[in-house]
C-alpha cells in the first residue's frame, strides 16, 4: 500500500510538471506571437435592428499560430491576463483597431469599432492618455471608439475605475457593459458610471423564443436601459425568431451568426459596401 501511495504521488507530480510545462510553452509562444505579428483582429458587424444596416463592429482577436491554425481568444486571453502579457496585447489591439478605422475613414467609411478591455489595462494610470494619443495619431474622433467592459472589471477597483471612466467619457469615448446580466454586481453601478450601452449576454438570447424567463429578462433589460438612456445590443443572435422578439422588445442593435460571424477586415468592408449599394 505504501509503495502504491508513493507511485500515486509520483503520478500526480508528473501531471503537474506537464501542465506547468505546457503553460510555460504557451507563454513563450504568446511572447513570440506578439513580436512576429501572429495576431489578427476580426470584426463582427453590429447591426441596427430598425434599418438592418451595419452601424459598427466589434474587434475580436485571433491568433494565427503556426501549426495550430486560427486559435480563438478563449484559449489564450486568460493566460495572457495571468502572466501580464495582456497589457501589451491590449495595446496592440487598440493600435490595430485605430489603424483600421483610419484606413476605412480614408475610403469614406465611418464605422464605430468596439474593443474589449481587460482589468489589468484599467490599472495602468496612463491608460486614458494612451487612448487619447492613439486616437489622435490616427486622426479619429473619440466617439468612433467604444470600449467594452465586463461587470467584474467595473467592480474591481470601483473608485479608480469611476474616475478613469469619467475621463474617457469626457473625452467622448463610448463605454459599454459586456455580457450584461452575468456578473454578480449590483445595479447601482449603472448610475455611477457614465455608460452608453448594455450588451445583453448571449446566454439570455439563446433561448429567448422558447424560454419565457429568458424573454422576460431580455425585455426587462431593454426597458430598463431605455429609461436610463442607454443603448442595447443583443449578442449571439443566431435565429430570425430571436431577432423578431428583440425587435418587438425595442432592442437597438444586434450581433450574431444570423447576420455574420466575425470577419477579416477586408470581408467586413466588402459586406458594408454591398449594403451601401443595395
Ligand atoms: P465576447 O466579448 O463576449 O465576444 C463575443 C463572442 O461570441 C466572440 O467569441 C464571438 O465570436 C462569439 N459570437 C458572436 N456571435 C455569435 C453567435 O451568434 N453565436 C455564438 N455561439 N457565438 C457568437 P470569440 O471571438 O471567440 O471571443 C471570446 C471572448 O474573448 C470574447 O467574448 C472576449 O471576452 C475575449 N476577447 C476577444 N478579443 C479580445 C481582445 O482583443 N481583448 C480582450 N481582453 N478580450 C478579447
Ligand atoms: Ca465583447
Ligand atoms: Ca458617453
Ligand atoms: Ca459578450
Amino acid at each position: 500500500a505504501k509503495a502504491q501511495g508513493r507511485n500515486r504521488f509520483q503520478f500526480y507530480n508528473h501531471q503537474l510538471d506537464r501542465e506547468q510545462l505546457e503553460r510555460v510553452e504557451l507563454e513563450n509562444a504568446l511572447f513570440h506571437a506578439l513580436k512576429h505579428e501572429e495576431f489578427e483582429l476580426y470584426y463582427q458587424p453590429q447591426v441596427d435592428i430598425k434599418t438592418g444596416l451595419i452601424d459598427g463592429a466589434e474587434a475580436l482577436i485571433r491568433w494565427n499560430r503556426p501549426d495550430h491554425g486560427m486559435v480563438s481568444p478563449g484559449s489564450f486571453i486568460p493566460l495572457a491576463e495571468e502572466c501580464g502579457l495582456i497589457g501589451d496585447i491590449g495595446d496592440w489591439v487598440l493600435e490595430q483597431a485605430c489603424a483600421q478605422m483610419h484606413h476605412w475613414q480614408q475610403n469614406g467609411i465611418h464605422l464605430r469599432v468596439s474593443v474589449n478591455l481587460s482589468a489589468l489595462q484599467l490599472e495602468d494610470p496612463d491608460f486614458c492618455e494612451h487612448v487619447a494619443d492613439c486616437l489622435q495619431r490616427y486622426g479619429l474622433e473619440p466617439d468612433q471608439l467604444e470600449l467594452e467592459l465586463t461587470e467584474s472589471i467595473l467592480m474591481k477597483h470601483v473608485d479608480q475605475t469611476t474616475s478613469l471612466l469619467s475621463q474617457l467619457d469626457a473625452m467622448g469615448v463610448h463605454l459599454s457593459i459586456d455580457d450584461f446580466g452575468t456578473g454578480y454586481s449590483s445595479l447601482s453601478y449603472l448610475k455611477r458610471f457614465p455608460l452608453d450601452k448594455l450588451k445583453i449576454d448571449q446566454s439570455f438570447v439563446r433561448e429567448i423564443s422558447v424560454d419565457q424567463d429568458d424573454a422576460v429578462i431580455c425585455r426587462t433589460i431593454i426597458s430598463m436601459a431605455e429609461n436610463l438612456n442607454l443603448k442595447v445590443t443583443a449578442e449571439g443572435v443566431e435565429e430570425a425568431q430571436q431577432l423578431a422578439l428583440l425587435a418587438e422588445f425595442g432592442c437597438h442593435q444586434y450581433q450574431g451568426y444570423l447576420f455574420s460571424k466575425p470577419l477579416p477586415a477586408s470581408e467586413l468592408l466588402a459586406l458594408y459596401q454591398q449594403q451601401q449599394r443595395e
